[in-house]
């Protein structure tokens, strides 16, 4: 019989994981443990050797167990699985997506570099950036959806900082609105400013699109990162996040994780393992329900515009986008109501089976209001610039019956009083 290569989806279950080092247990256990016996003290100095890079490892010799900052099976594992979907080299897991996100930019930034950024970034990501890089003396350059490549590179290049560039950090689709960036063309500026001594290196933030239909990795990035605690994990129960890349990079990664002790713990990387197997099934129901629910708030009268990858224009630039580099549109719509804040409450206070609240990517549809909540720290004048106005409202799709979803939206926005605002206004 010819070797066969297994689906990721059909790896989740078992990849990684040896039952005969766990009593035959079918599931991996929770290793719930601080540190590891080492067999013989010739042993503990093999590991720490490799552990600290003291000397190159050897063919087929891995790095033995020590101590749970450092590794542990429940973290290795699921590090593993993840490598699977993003074709990656290594995967570090962390204690949150934010702790993913700062510890790259940590590692790879230094006092002096600048670093170019895509418009709009998850708001801690952006708080990082404002509020910690620019105190250590990061420069920043902010690229605003609709910019085309060459001005980026003419920013860059009228910056004077060009030589400094580091890193370009991107979110694509873009939160809340689905904004999407080219991931190929940020890679051909990194090229295009990297020297034989200084590669620029594209990191990508993944967690809105998840894991299973935008490999940016394969797209030229050298660093993809997630939140966990959204598709991933899944269930709203948890809080974690990942860095992917080739091993070179990992290795850095992995060091700052060591020394910072901000990896995950057993128990959330056992949770996320379970997680972990339904991942493809979760995440094509939510995304053949977001696709119900985009088309039927398309053509509601109280609804003007939908922010959906599934209904973006052929022969526009987003959809060529999106056709080269995503094979789904994922789960998370955003609309305008017709009306302003007054609506778009109204709408969020008498929803039924979805429930209020931030956060995405769980089996539960959320919904919410990115101006005043998840977005209420971003500039007035560029949240205007991003299409982040009092009408719109944020969904994020989960896996119940689209049919009652439906139903919940319908009753929802026949609560509203369209032109109540308007009047009042006019007086
Ligand atoms: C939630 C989120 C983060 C932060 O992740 P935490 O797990 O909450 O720390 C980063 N980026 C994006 C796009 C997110 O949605």
């Amino acid at each position: 019989m010819k070797e066969h290569d297994f689906n990721p989806e059909s790896l989740m279950m078992t990849y990684g994981y040896k039952p005969e080092l766990s009593e035959g247990a079918i599931k991996c256990p929770i290793f719930q443990t601080s540190t590891f016996v080492f067999k013989t003290a010739e042993e503990g100095k093999a590991f720490f050797e490799l552990a600290y890079g003291l000397r190159e490892k050897s063919p087929k010799e891995e790095l033995g167990l020590i101590y749970s900052r450092i590794n542990n099976p429940n973290l290795e594992i699921l590090e593993n699985r993840l490598c699977l979907w993003d074709k990656a080299d290594d995967c570090a897991v962390f204690e949150s997506g934010m702790s993913a996100i700062s510890t790259v930019l940590l590692e790879f930034l230094k006092p002096g570099d600048l670093l170019v950024y895509s418009n709009p970034l998850y708001g801690g990501t952006d708080h990082f950036i404002h509020h910690f890089l620019d105190k250590i003396g990061v420069h920043t350059i902010g690229v605003m959806p609709d910019q085309r490549m060459d001005e980026v590179t003419q920013m860059i290049k009228d910056s004077g900082k060009a030589d400094k560039l580091a890193m370009i950090f991107m979110e694509t689709p873009a939160n809340p609105t689905n904004d999407i960036v080219d991931i190929e063309s940020f890679s051909q500026i990194a090229k295009q400013f990297s020297t034989d001594e200084k590669k620029v290196l594209v990191a990508v933030d993944n967690t809105y699109m998840g894991p299973l239909w935008q490999h940016p990795l394969q797209c030229g990035a050298d660093l993809v990162m997630y939140s966990a605690t959204k598709y991933i994990g899944g269930h709203s129960d948890l809080i974690a996040g990942a860095v992917l890349g080739n091993a070179e990079l990992m290795i850095r990664v992995k060091t700052l994780r060591t020394f910072l002790g901000n990896m995950v713990s057993p128990h959330t990387a056992w949770l996320l393992l379970r997680s972990l197997e339904t991942l493809k099934i979760r995440m094509d129901q939510q995304t053949q329900n977001a696709q119900v629910v985009a088309n039927y708030l398309n053509n509601h009268s109280k609804v003007e515009n939908v922010y959906y990858l599934g209904l973006l224009e052929e022969g526009t630039e987003a959809h060529i986008i999106y056709k080269k580099q995503c094979s789904a549109p994922g789960a998370m719509v955003s609309f305008d109501i017709v009306g302003g804040e007054k609506e778009a409450f109204a709408f969020l206070n008498n929803l039924k089976l979805m429930k209020l609240a931030v956060s995405l990517g769980g089996t539960e549809s959320l919904a919410e209001h990115p101006k005043t909540m998840t977005h209420a720290g971003v500039d007035l004048g560029q949240m205007q610039q991003m299409n982040i106005t009092d009408q719109l409202v944020r969904l994020s799709i989960g896996v119940e019956n689209a049919k009652d979803l439906i139903w919940d939206l319908e009753q929802a926005l026949s609560k509203i009083e369209i032109g109540a605002t308007l009047e009042l206004t006019e007086v």
